[in-house]
């Protein structure tokens, strides 16, 4: 065997004091813990990517050539910054490594030369890592210390953004797939069942279900086949936790799944991904064939007499394939549809055996609480609900990103304290939670800790763990408008709750922030009614929708009617718009001053509202016009305003 591979192996079943001097300093170079040449390490991910990490990365390697310097440059997964990509770190050998932001292409040169000559530049750096015998850089702060990071508790995040995803070596020398081995050499299977009973780990995609009484009820039911499913669908369009979770780590969660499967007597795992997670993908699949190349996967793993495969299965990108029946019935090839529970998939599942199905941060945290024990887990969070949970932060917040916090963190703690608010000069009008099945939270209820129960008692939720940040810039109404018709499109059709209580509400929605050219002069009171038929209709669909999506729908209508009346209010009965950003409700003019009579916007009008002479100021018609907004972005004159 390949001695490196061989040394790999021998560190994942022991302790590294286990191993004789040379070995340690050999594996220290293996896992790129200790340095013979200067490393670069870019952030290859979605949002990297995005930002122009691709670009950044020829510039680095530009540099390189033409100055013929010796310097290893890896890819790398995101710490969590997403608004300060391209994040780019530099380590030098026997030095920490640091961080920067924003390195563009055109940035490189310089930060590279400056490096290179021991000078940080300090409207770049974000901060350095400290490192076992390393040297620290003076008057840069540790990232431990930075606001960002420091009311953080990184256990499942921890290497993400520090290790290159492609290197087996990196994860193994950080501990990597020691909990695995010890598991299948020490435990049986319900020994590993009840130890995460015991640590109180709950399902991470918002229904919070503890995930080894779960696995429990599979493993005792007698079958000649189980199956082990993890859910990376993350169809919610606002979380992005499950896809860093997979791009930055996915040696991770890949021992995660071989945990579970073990505990759970199965030899067959899959993970269901969206197909568009083109990143995703390429670093799972290639950890998967990593790891049948060193024997951490296949038949009789490591002479253990355990047997696993794991195989990626990629779905269509249905929001509905999030919920486990629907999912399930994907991966056998039928159309994604949910299924009446009982029975549950634990007892009839994938191809009508017992099958667990549990999403990619619940796996993730796996490896962590074998390695470190249950009560570590449980010295985390909060009694009932320990542990960490990731949440994906996007909108209007100073700070966009991924955070992991303990359970019982409050919402002012994350949107406040570490992403750092809303831009100077806003004001913080609400935080949606959990997409478009998620709920609208007033600033009022920022210090309410968020746990499972917690959220429950004031009847609220997390969902998988997405949080928009709304400034005052933004019309809550027109927020849940976008939502009722997104998820009005994701039904499946298959129960009438939620098939035509979606659609009813979408309509509704969409007349109260619109101006229709018909609106009868009764309208003010057909839209109220429409208000009261969503609150009955929200009653019935909680109750008798087959699945979560149509259960979960009238969430962000309620909770918005509940701390935002005043805003439907003013949209259904003044015709306003407090944030003026439901254009159909705005008046539209025409300044006379400006208007040079072109007659552009009159032949574009759809409602035949603005009238005039060629050459002469033109006007609107208020009671003709629907509020289209045509005729401001026709007018080449700035002649056409609103109010
Ligand atoms: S609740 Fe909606 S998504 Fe779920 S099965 Fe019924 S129609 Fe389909
Ligand atoms: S397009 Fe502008 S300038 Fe032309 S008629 Fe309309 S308002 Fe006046
Ligand atoms: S907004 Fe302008 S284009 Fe649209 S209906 Fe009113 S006047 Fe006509």
């Amino acid at each position: 065997m390949d001695p490196d591979k061989e040394l790999l192996l021998r560190l994942a079943q022991t302790d590294p004091s286990g191993l004789g001097r040379e070995e340690r300093e050999h594996l220290a170079l293996l896992s790129r813990q200790v340095l013979e040449q200067p490393l670069i390490m870019v952030n290859s991910t979605t949002s990297g990517m995005v930002a122009g990490a691709g670009e950044t990365w020829r510039a680095v390697e530009h540099y390189l050539e033409e100055r013929n310097i010796g310097a290893e440059i890896r890819e790398t997964g995101s710490i969590g910054l997403l608004s300060e990509e391209p994040v780019l770190s530099v380590q030098l050998p026997g030095r920490t490594r640091l961080f920067f932001r924003r390195v563009t292409a055109d940035r490189v040169p310089a930060l590279l030369d400056d490096i290179f000559h021991m000078v940080i530049p300090a409207e770049l750096v974000i901060g350095q890592l400290p490192g076992n015998r390393q040297e620290t850089w003076s008057d840069i702060r540790n990232l431990d210390n930075i606001p960002f990071f420091a009311l953080q508790s990184r256990i499942v995040l921890e290497h993400c953004g520090i290790i290159d995803p492609f290197s087996l070596a990196e994860y193994v020398g950080r501990g990597g797939y020691s909990a695995f081995l010890s598991v299948i050499r020490r435990y049986t299977f319900s020994e590993v069942c009840n130890l995460v009973i015991r640590s109180g780990l709950r399902g991470r995609s918002g229904g919070g279900f503890p995930t080894g009484l779960k696995w429990k009820t599979a493993a005792d039911t007698p079958s000649d086949q189980k199956y082990l499913i993890c859910n990376a669908e993350e169809s919610d369009p606002g979380a992005f936790t499950d896809r860093y979770l997979m791009e930055g780590n996915p040696f991770q969660l890949l021992e995660g799944i071989a945990i579970a499967a073990y505990a759970i007597g199965s030899n067959r795992a899959y993970i269901y991904i969206r197909s568009e997670l083109k990143d995703s993908v390429k670093r799972i699949d290639h950890a998967i064939r990593e790891l049948r190349n060193f024997g951490l996967l296949g038949d009789n793993i490591l002479d253990s007499g355990y047997n696993l495969q794991i195989s990626l299965r990629k779905g269509p990108g249905a929001f509905v394939c999030g919920e486990e029946t629907a999912l399930i019935a994907s991966l056998e090839g039928r159309r994604g549809m949910p299924a009446p529970k009982p029975p549950y998939p634990t007892a009839t599942g994938y191809l009508g055996r017992p099958t667990v199905v549990n999403n990619v941060e619940t796996l993730s945290n796996l490896p962590g609480i074998i390695r470190k024990g249950p009560d570590w887990f449980r010295s985390i969070g909060q009694k009932d609900c320990p542990g960490t949970k990731i949440f994906s932060i996007s909108g209007r917040s100073r700070i966009t990103g991924l955070v992991e916090v303990p359970m019982g963190t409050t919402f002012d703690v994350i949107v406040n304290k570490i992403t750092g608010g809303v831009e100077r000069g806003r004001e913080l009008k609400a935080v949606h939670v959990g997409g478009p099945l998620g709920y609208m939270i007033p600033p009022a209820l920022m210090d309410l800790e968020i746990t499972y129960e917690n959220l429950k008692k004031h009847q609220l939720g997390m969902g998988s763990g997405g949080i928009l940040v709304l400034d005052d810039r933004t019309c809550v109404v027109n927020m849940v408008r976008y939502f009722t018709a997104y998820v009005d499109k994701q039904s499946c059709g298959k129960c009438i709750p939620c098939r035509e209580g979606t659609r009813r509400m979408a309509e509704v929605m969409e007349r109260i922030c619109s101006r229709p050219a018909d609106e009868p002069d009764q309208s003010a009171l057909d839209r109220f009614r429409g208000v009261l038929e969503m609150e009955s209709l929200s009653g019935v669909m909680k109750d008798t929708s087959l699945c979560g999506l149509g259960q979960n729908a009238p969430n962000p209508v309620m909770s918005s009617l509940k701390y935002f009346r005043e805003e439907y209010e003013a949209h259904v009965f003044d015709r306003v718009c407090p944030s003026n950003i439901c254009t159909q409700l705005r008046s539209w003019f025409i300044d006379v001053d400006l208007c040079t009579g072109c007659s552009i916007c009159a032949k574009r009008c759809p409602a035949e509202a603005i009238i005039g002479t060629p050459r002469h100021p033109y006007f609107i018609v208020q009671e003709k016009c629907i509020g289209c907004g045509i005729c401001y972005e026709v007018c080449k004159f700035s002649a056409v305003y609103y109010k």
